[in-house]
């Protein structure tokens, strides 16, 4: 008799979350590593997020993604947290242990560090501009603190998240950080990296940071986090000037298969995970 018809599940609540392409690319990720597992989008209204994360445990998923609306509001709900997820304040990614336990990580920023580290760019002592105050950039600023970034400039347009998130890199790690209002067409003050960490240029928008391109120098690393489309007008840009660039679509699947390795403990094929999400 047949006792493999079990099939473990993995997912993602959110709202929206239709048009979340994790399940295609955690999928593959699985298939590379031989586990027949699945990764479900789950619709999750705010006000059902403690009823469902109960289900989680009860139910025994294997792993679970939390995004937009519920990164903030489901820390209340977890056992324990990464440092990462208690710093930036956000979790990206549930841990269930055999037990039952909830274990919140965010693997945002890690997602970029990792990309960084495997193009050979060492953030040690890099002094970076990031665009963008919101929970990507604030991810991303915390983990290259984290990695020994020598400081940060925050460019946005809003001043209160500008100054929250430097009082936050200020205060919770060893990096240096200042806010720059962001003025149409703004120089930018010379780095080693700098990141797009808006909206901007997220399909079906076909618009780019609205910045000084001169300010980006030959020999400069740009990355947009911008993952559809993966080549970007910003970065088209940033190639003309002679920056070695990098895209979000890279870095989505480096966050992804950091889930994956946490889940299930081995490394997937970032390779297939990336094939995958081209071929949609
Ligand atoms: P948030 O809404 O939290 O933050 C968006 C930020 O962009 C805010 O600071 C916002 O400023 C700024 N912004 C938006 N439009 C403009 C504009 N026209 N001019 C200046 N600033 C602008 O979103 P997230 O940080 O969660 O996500 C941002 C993007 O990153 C999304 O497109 C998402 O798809 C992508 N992402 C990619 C990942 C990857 O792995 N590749 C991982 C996580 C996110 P304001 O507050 O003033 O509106």
């Amino acid at each position: 008799m047949r006792t493999d018809f079990m099939i473990a599940t993995t997912g993602v609540f959110g709202m929206p979350i239709a048009e979340n392409p994790s399940g295609v690319m955690c999928e593959a990720g699985y298939a590379s590593v031989g586990l027949n597992w699945r990764y479900q989008l789950f619709e999750v209204k705010p006000e059902n997020l403690g009823e469902a994360l109960k289900g989680v445990k009860s139910m025994g998923f294997k792993g679970l993604n939390l995004t937009i609306p519920h990164k903030i509001a489901a820390i209340p709900y977890m056992d324990e947290l990464s440092e990462s997820a208690k710093v930036i304040g956000a979790v990206n990614t549930v841990i269930i242990t055999e037990d039952g336990r909830l274990i919140g990580e965010n693997t945002d920023g890690k997602g970029f560090v990792l990309g960084m580290e495997n193009n050979g760019v060492d953030l040690k002592g890099k002094r970076i501009v990031i665009l963008g105050a919101g929970g990507a950039a604030r991810a991303i600023s915390v983990e290259c603190a984290f990695a020994g970034c020598a400081g940060i400039t925050v460019v946005a347009r809003r001043e209160a998240p500008g100054t929250e998130l430097c009082a936050l890199i200020r205060e919770k790690t060893d990096s240096e950080a200042d806010y720059l209002p962001w003025t149409p067409g703004i120089k930018l003050p010379a780095c080693d990296i700098l990141i797009n960490a808006t909206n901007i240029g997220l399909y079906p928008d076909t618009n780019k940071p609205d910045i000084d391109y001169e300010s980006i120098t030959e020999g400069m690393v740009v990355q947009d986090i911008i993952p559809n489309p993966a080549d970007t007008p910003f970065l088209r840009e940033a190639k003309k000037h002679g920056a070695a660039v990098f895209d979000g679509m890279g870095m989505l699947v480096n966050q992804g298969a950091l889930g994956v390795k946490l889940w299930s403990g081995k490394e997937p094929s970032r390779e297939a995970m990336k094939k995958a999400l081209e071929a949609l």
